[in-house]
């Protein structure tokens, strides 16, 4: 409950410096309105950015406070990745080369696609944290079979088939602790503002609930790797395409 309440405030002390920025910016130009185009746009991409940081906080809340069941679907995880490349293009910037390299014949999942593409948004936004002046976020399928002897390595992991999805960056890796507390809900390392510690938690359960498995590989000044496996769909028949490197949208 002490955790909760700490950062109950936490989250109302950045969301209101959030909004501070917003109506600051806001404010200035309904004051006087800027002659020039430049200072104008400046202050409109000002509070866009603050809007954005102010709704990711809202729906990193939401899904952690989320009172409603997840609503598992057949997914084929590499068509919800092709989905999702160009607005990773965009999100992470031009400073990142992003590489999505994908499976033939991958094996479908069942799983909520909205919080699994949630999840993966969650890592590519902590890779581009871990990467400040720029660096690699590759994202790979696979079909992966967790055998008996990993299993009994594993706690609460079953043996059998599944759908991988591995997140790796360039960055700077995690230290012994974070590496021990990175799932925790609350625990973070950035600054105000900056981490909620919820990115993670959000992965862990939604993998967990899935009747997934997750795990880190991480190296400090070398990068991170966070693999999620998601159980076989035995049902549905994998899709018979061949692996593809995805090209970089023209927009990006
Ligand atoms: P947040 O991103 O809000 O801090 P997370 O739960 O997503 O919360 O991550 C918890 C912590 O784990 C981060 O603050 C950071 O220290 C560490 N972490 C997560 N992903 C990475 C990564 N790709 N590289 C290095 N450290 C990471």
């Amino acid at each position: 409950m002490e955790a909760i309440g700490q950062f109950t405030g936490g989250v109302a002390h950045d969301f209101n410096n959030l909004l501070q920025v917003i109506v600051g910016n806001l404010d200035t130009v309904n004051r006087n309105p800027p002659q020039e185009m430049g200072r104008l746009r400046r202050a409109t991409a000002q509070t866009m950015t603050g809007a954005q940081r102010a709704a990711a906080l809202t729906q990193r809340l939401l899904a952690f406070a989320r009172r409603q069941p997840l609503d598992p679907k057949p997914v084929d995880a590499n068509a919800l990745i092709r989905g999702m490349s160009e607005m990773l293009h965009r999100t992470l910037g031009e400073i990142y080369e992003i590489e999505i390299v994908l499976a033939g014949g991958l094996w479908k999942t069942e799983a909520d696609p909205n919080e699994l593409e949630s999840a993966l948004l969650n890592l590519a936004i902590n890779a581009r944290d871990a990467m400040p002046s720029g660096g690699k976020l590759t994202i790979e399928t696979f079909n992966a079979h967790l055998d008996e002897a990993y299993a009994a390595l594993h706690a609460e992991v079953l043996a059998g088939q599944y759908t991988d999805i591995s997140v790796s960056d360039t960055g700077s890796g995690m230290d012994g602790e974070t590496l021990t507390r990175a799932f925790e809900p609350f625990f973070t390392t950035k600054a105000q503002g900056r981490g909620t510690g919820l990115g993670l938690s959000q992965v862990y359960g939604f993998v967990k609930q899935s009747k997934g498995h997750v795990k880190l590989y991480s190296e400090v000044g070398e990068g991170t790797t966070v693999k999620i496996y998601l159980p076989r769909l035995l049902s549905e028949a994998s899709i018979e395409d061949a692996p593809e490197v995805l090209p970089v949208p023209e927009a990006a």
